[in-house]
């Protein structure tokens, strides 16, 4: 039989009770004594969940844990990992900023510089003063982006530098974040055939984009705050069936190309609440028959914007944060500080004995002081606006 004392189970406490044990096996073995059996702290009759987690002591790796009635996780059987929430922080992905804007994975600029050039000097005279102001309300809340201006004007392919141009009929768009190779934006000032031009507010949305924003309308959980009316769309052809919407099946083929506007992607990093004030939202009537509108409200409270937003939201902010962790003043202060912190609702023990039991003794003795710490920390994150 395996045992351990009571003074381990202290040590054990004081080692893991935090949310990145410096080394949590550090445990000498040879305090190791005969009064407890150690079967008993066993949790085999406990509700495990299993995931993924990613931190500086284990590296990625799969874990089994269970809860403590005092909220913390258990990992390996009898290792503290620190409160659930801080568990569930270690999965790969995740930041300790909030997120809000949809954003590309492992797109971003280096150095969150922007490298870019015009394609022409025609598209430098019809677009500089377009994108010089929707850089400008970019770095208003993000001053810690670069945007480095490349000369000379030519749409040679350059990897890693954006090129931008002014083709009319090309419409308004941009790539997805940063890649090593040629980056593009096109930003029409009109087309005879129809389509408007893209101004201000639709370069800070394509800004969006080379900055590694998805659509937010694009996640996975849009449902839940804005609804997507698939018999708004107005239909891209000439012989659409009587009677029939972009909601029907079989329909001509080019009739409602656009419906892929709105379909979902899954594999952005889309945590964090859905942003309906984010500049990569489209309003309400994008792509919609006349009168029409193809994104509606699915709860009160939420507005669907009815032209394109031109600033970005502060949700936008947050989540170019959340990319660019190593450059944004924000995360770094958050980072430095430990923030956010989630502190559990601790019950009160039992009684006030010390130490003595398993397995939640000795965790209870402590989960006042603990508790206090903890508000104590999470209150100076939130003055700290993390
Ligand atoms: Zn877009």
């Amino acid at each position: 039989m395996r045992s351990i004392t009571l003074f381990h189970s202290f040590i054990l406490f004081l080692t893991l009770g935090h949310a990145a044990p410096s080394s949590p096996l550090d445990i000498d073995e040879r305090a190791l004594t005969l009064d407890i059996d150690f079967s008993a702290l066993l949790p085999i009759n406990k509700n495990f969940t299993q995931l993924t987690i990613s931190d500086a002591f284990y590296g990625t790796r799969e874990v089994s844990y269970f809860l403590t009635s005092t909220g913390k996780a258990v990992i390996d059987g009898d290792v503290l990992y620190g409160n659930e929430d801080e568990l569930l922080s270690h999965r790969p992905g995740n930041n300790p900023l909030i997120p809000r804007a949809f954003s590309a994975v492992n797109k971003k600029w280096p150095g969150a510089k922007i490298k870019y050039k015009y394609a022409s000097n025609d598209a430098e005279n019809k677009l500089k003063s377009i994108i010089n102001d929707a850089i400008k309300r970019w770095k208003d809340g993000a001053a810690w982006l670069t945007f480095e201006r490349i000369t000379p004007n030519n749409n040679d392919a350059k990897n890693g530098v954006l090129t931008i141009s002014a083709t009319d009929c090309d419409g308004c768009n941009a790539h997805i974040g940063y890649q090593n190779s040629h980056r593009r934006m096109n930003l029409q000032r009109g087309c005879s055939t129809g389509g408007g031009h893209c101004g201000v507010n639709e370069a800070v949305h394509e800004f969006g984009h080379v900055l590694g924003l998805y659509h937010e309308h694009q996640r996975p959980d849009r449902e839940t705050t804005v609804k997507y009316q698939c018999a708004s769309l107005e239909p891209a052809c000439t012989n659409m069936p009587s009677g029939k919407t972009c909601c029907s099946t079989n329909l001509p083929s080019p009739c409602c190309k656009s419906r892929s506007n709105f379909a979902i992607i899954n594999n952005g990093d889309a945590s964090g609440a859905y942003d309906v004030g984010s500049v990569m939202q489209y309003r309400s009537n994008a792509f919609a028959k006349s009168g029409k509108k193809t994104l509606v409200p699915a709860k009160s409270g939420v507005v669907v914007p009815a032209s394109n937003p031109g600033v970005p939201s502060k949700g936008d902010f947050e989540r170019l944060c959340k990319i660019y962790n190593e450059q944004c003043d924000k995360a770094k202060t958050c980072r430095q500080n430990g923030c956010p912190v989630s502190c559990p609702n601790i019950r009160p023990c039992a009684s006030q004995r010390m130490c003595t039991g398993a397995p939640e003794p000795p965790f209870c003795c402590f989960a006042a002081v603990e508790n206090a710490l903890c508000q104590q920390r999470k209150r100076k994150c939130q003055s700290l606006g993390c």
